[in-house]
């Protein structure tokens, strides 16, 4: 008989596990533990494997687009609660359909971890590298002051463009990345979608600019977007001058200034 916090024991030869295992086989995760030395050891593992499995692109290994949407979410969390600055930079190679036609699918992979590795030796352990599909990526980078973000950016961009990249064992080639980032507003909530926006809106610039290049929105308050002062402000007319003047706003503890005076910021 099960209690409230109890589950009934369950038999582990009732369940199917060989589609599970045959997955975990090909993945990165060591041996599982056998069956009868520890069964609880067992289930874990293989939960633990395909919760893994399920947040990583098979290709390079990176996170892929769920486990950067959770990781973005919970770095939207940090800001607003700390107001530390966070970059999210998006990246695309640069005429990659160029690569497929010339050397084939197959070279084209091989960039794709080459820009993957590149990526994963460029950033500190804490940053995280995404690939968001095709030939993007995409790396959140908690707790990066606006000053840096630049520097950040363009060694990336450097790193990447001196890259010699083999694709058959008699050609190596060089590829060229455009790089958009944008901050995710301090002390305001943003949402995943509206950070991911900005930064690709930068990314389009840095494209239209002629490729191979960085460009990064200014500045984090003052390049909130017109849905993000939304989030701040509600439905409330932005319009009606010293609307916020009278309300008392709760600041997070050690805000250099606040919600108010950010806000008004972003709006001037
Ligand atoms: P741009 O400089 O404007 O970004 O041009 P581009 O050629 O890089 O961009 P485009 O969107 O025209 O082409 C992207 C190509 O990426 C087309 C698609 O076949 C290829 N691609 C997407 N995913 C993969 C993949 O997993 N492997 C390989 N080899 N190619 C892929
Ligand atoms: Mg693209
Ligand atoms: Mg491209």
């Amino acid at each position: 008989m099960s209690s409230s916090n109890t589950l009934p024991l369950i038999d582990l030869s009732d369940l199917r596990f060989a589609n599970a295992c045959a997955l975990l086989a090909h993945g990165s995760a060591g041996p599982l533990p056998a069956p009868e030395d520890s069964p609880l050891g067992y289930v874990q593992s293989i939960i633990d494997g395909l919760c893994e499995l399920s947040l990583r692109d098979p290709l390079t290994g990176l996170a892929n687009r769920r486990q950067f949407r959770s990781v973005l979410e919970r770095e939207i969390d940090v800001v607003a609660r700390s107001g530390q600055s966070a970059l999210l930079l998006m990246l695309d190679i640069d005429h990659f359909k160029k690569i497929n036609d010339a050397h084939g699918h197959p070279a084209g992979d091989r960039v794709l971890q080459a820009v993957a590795n590149c990526l994963n030796a460029c950033v500190r352990p804490k940053d995280t590298v995404a690939r968001y599909g095709g030939e993007e990526f995409a790396v959140v980078l908690p707790d990066c002051q606006v000053s840096f973000g630049q520097t950040v950016a363009e060694r990336i961009r450097e790193m990447i463009e001196a890259l010699r990249i083999p694709v058959t064992s008699s050609v190596s080639i060089q590829i060229t990345v455009s790089i958009g980032g944008a901050y995710a507003p301090e002390w305001i909530r943003s949402t995943a979608v509206l950070w991911t926006d900005r930064a690709d809106t930068e990314l389009y610039r840095a494209k239209t600019a002629g490729r191979n290049r960085v460009s990064l929105g200014n500045q984090q308050v003052i390049s909130v977007s017109a849905e993000e002062k939304e989030l701040l402000f509600g439905h409330h007319a932005l319009s009606e001058s010293g609307w916020m003047d009278n309300v008392p706003v709760e600041t997070p503890s050690g805000a250099p200034d606040s919600i108010a005076q950010n806000a008004n910021r972003a709006i001037n």
